[in-house]
């Protein structure tokens, strides 16, 4: 293998660049040239890339967002975008495929293997941590401490003004970054989309952990069954007389920042394990970590199975419901 192309592609991560730069710098040490697609696959097709060097990745590993850009391209679902990209990956003579990004992206850089005959790895880059195979994805970590410290402060004033506050949080489909949220920033209810909600029992709760006014923190994730915070809000509202409420939606913060120690170290072990993995000889795989131990799931298993938050996590809230 003498070229190997990387992408990152649909949402951005942090913890995106400590990737590129761990499989740009491991590329170079085995002599294997990586080159840069920018904007994702929208840059495959439109030939924009570069052969990257180490003073490409020097000081990134601490950047939030990704230096090589990224996108979505309805273009690339076409076959005759990806011969676009098929054009310019013979044209650089690529041998084996790197793409860090989500679902959406993984299925793409499969199809494109297939119509190429080279060899793709994928490596999960989505704060939303909904990839099958791995217990954490690339940017989870980081996006959790946004929101922790978000709703730290939120709670200061939620205090001093005796409010309940609603806090939505991202995740259009999944209630992870809500969950271990709501845990860690001692939320009194949790609303996410794996778990049907009911308004009425939210604020016979609230009522009931509330008796002295309020200081309460609902995190709501975005995609919940019964709306996003400000939804909820308006349904909360007249069932809480005598209470304030209000809503905070935390919006895309939540996607950037410097990526945690914790993301920089797993971002660094997937990219050199993906360079490694393709150099076995491995193909259509997806890299993830189970139990801290990096191994590889088939993509089209990542694709089409489901991964959902651990919904026992739920009792850990209710078993720390306040006591008035
Ligand atoms: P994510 O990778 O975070 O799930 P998307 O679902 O938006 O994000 O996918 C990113 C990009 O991957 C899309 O914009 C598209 O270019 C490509 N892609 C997604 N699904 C397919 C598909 N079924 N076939 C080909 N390319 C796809």
């Amino acid at each position: 293998m003498k070229k190997i192309a990387l992408i990152t592609s649909g949402g951005d991560a942090p913890g995106m660049n400590a990737c590129v730069r761990a499989i740009v710098k491991s590329c170079l040490v085995k002599g294997i040239v990586p080159v840069g697609y920018y904007d994702g696959y929208d840059g495959m097709m439109n030939n924009r890339f570069k052969e990257m060097k180490t003073e490409d990745v020097v000081n990134i590993i601490q950047r939030g967002g990704t230096v090589l850009g990224t996108a979505r391209s309805e273009e690339f679902k076409t076959v005759e975008g990806r011969k676009k990209a098929i054009e310019s990956l013979r044209q650089n003579e690529i041998d084996g495929f790197i793409c860090i990004g989500g679902d959406g992206s993984f299925t793409g850089a499969s199809i494109l293997g297939d119509e190429m005959s080279i060899p793709v790895i994928g490596i999960p880059g989505t704060i939303d941590n909904d990839i099958y195979g791995t217990d954490r994805t690339i940017g989870f970590d980081t996006a959790m401490n946004t929101v922790v410290t978000a709703v730290d402060k939120i709670k200061d004033t939620a205090g001093s003004h005796h409010r309940i506050f609603l806090v939505e949080v991202m995740g259009r489909d999944a209630g992870f970054i809500a969950l271990e949220t709501a845990i860690a920033s001692g939320a009194a209810s949790v609303l996410i989309p794996e778990e049907r909600s009911n308004i009425e029992l939210l604020a016979e709760d609230l009522r009931s952990q509330g008796k002295r006014r309020g200081n309460l923190i609902v995190i709501v994730a975005e995609g919940d069954d019964a709306g996003g915070a400000k939804e909820i809000h308006s349904k909360l509202v007249p069932l809480m007389e005598g209470y304030t409420l209000r809503y905070s939606i935390l919006g895309h913060i939540q996607r950037g920042g410097s990526p945690s120690a914790f993301d920089r170290i797993l971002a660094t072990r997937m990219g050199v394990y993906a360079v490694e993995s393709l150099l076995n000889g491995e193909n259509n795989m997806v890299v993830g970590s189970l139990g801290d131990k990096l191994h590889l799931t088939p993509i089209k298993d990542a694709v089409s199975k489901e991964s959902i938050p651990d919904l026992e996590h739920l009792k850990i809230i209710k078993a720390l419901k306040t006591v008035c």
